[in-house]
């Protein structure tokens, strides 16, 4: 099978019967052989009852996982990437924001170009979608090609990107990762990253799943914590250890001088100050305290990170 295309949609019924018609239109049109992958998030709309019609009209190409509750976009396209088959996986959104019609070219990328992953950038952004978007969306894409290092891509939030099989099968989605797979990717040694610019239009149907400000606390956390994952994850003693040793180093050499102010000012005789009254004594007292509460932190973060529990386990209550 050369394309399997990933949709996770969370209350897109309005959209999908187009949206299937249009992908089916352009993939016979270039003679690509495909499956189309519904990943239904939980929806509370038809959405479920829309794609096992169109499961009974197309029962070669179209599939359809059905979560028994939402569980985020990620999760979603986790399983879908788990049930793909074609050589070339493309994750598309379902609302028709995206357009089908770059699905040949996205394919020729990572065929004939070699690339693993190309990532959509989606043009026209300004017409389709408010300011209120654009702007963050900027800051945050330009946070993200600073800490991932791959300083090519314009859009890491660009639902429509194709990838080599092999990159799907190795590579773990969850939380809201959705928004770094690139850089997950990369971490799993597939360097060879591409962008192309795509068509975006506005929703057509419904409203966007992602709003407000919790969109981007939500991903510059994610951010962080993938950040830290990458350089820290198998060894946290690595920086914990290292800051409370730091820190335990300092209160230390404020204990020597509280201590040792004390002692010498005994020993000669001379009126000496309480040791509370100096600051030092203030810097040891913390800094011993936090020294060693990040040492148990660094092994204790050792001892989860070397029995780590599978993660992405979800509630699927259909298959077909
Ligand atoms: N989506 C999902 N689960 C969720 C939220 C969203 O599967 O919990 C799907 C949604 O149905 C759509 C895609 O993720 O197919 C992108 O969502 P949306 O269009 O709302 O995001 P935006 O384009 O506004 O960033
Ligand atoms: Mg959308």
């Amino acid at each position: 099978m050369d394309i399997s295309i990933v949709v996770p949609l969370f209350n897109e019924d309005e959209s999908l019967p187009e949206l299937f018609n249009w992908i089916k239109r352009v993939a016979t049109s270039h003679n690509l052989s495909y499956e189309v992958i519904f990943v239904n998030d939980g929806s509370t709309d038809r959405s479920w009852e829309v794609i096992e019609e169109l499961q009974k009209e197309n029962p070669d190409t179209v599939h359809g996982i059905k979560f028994r509750r939402n569980y985020g976009k990620s999760p979603a396209l986790y399983c879908g990437f788990k049930a793909a088959q074609g050589n070339v996986v493309i994750t598309m959104d379902a609302d028709l924001q995206d357009s089908p019609d770059e699905i040949p070219e996205l394919y020729r990328m990572i065929t004939e170009d070699g690339y693993d992953l190309v990532s959509g950038y989606k043009m026209n952004r300004s017409k389709g979608d408010p300011l209120s978007k654009t702007i963050p969306t900027k800051l945050f894409n330009a946070t993200a090609r600073q800490v991932s290092g791959i300083h090519n891509l314009h859009d890491f939030n660009c639902g429509l990107k194709a990838y080599r099989k092999d990159v799907v099968k190795n590579i773990e989605v969850y939380g809201e990762m959705h928004r770094y797979i690139p850089y997950l990717a990369k971490n799993a040694g597939f360097a060879n990253i591409g962008e192309k610019r795509v068509r975006h239009q506005a929703r057509k149907f419904g409203k966007s799943k992602f709003m407000g400000l919790n969109r981007f606390v939500n991903g510059y956390l994610d951010l962080l914590s993938l950040w830290f994952l990458t350089n820290f994850g198998l060894k946290p003693m690595h920086v914990f250890g290292f800051i409370g040793t730091l820190m335990f180093f300092i209160g230390f050499l404020s204990v020597m001088v509280v201590g040792g102010t004390k002692l010498y000012c005994l020993a000669k005789g001379i009126p000496h100050p309480l040791v509370t009254d100096s600051p030092y004594f203030y810097i040891a007292l913390t800094m011993m305290i936090l020294g060693t509460q990040l040492f148990v932190a660094g092994f204790l973060g050792e001892l989860v990170s070397r029995n780590a529990p599978e993660r992405n386990n979800y509630q699927i209550e259909k298959e077909i």
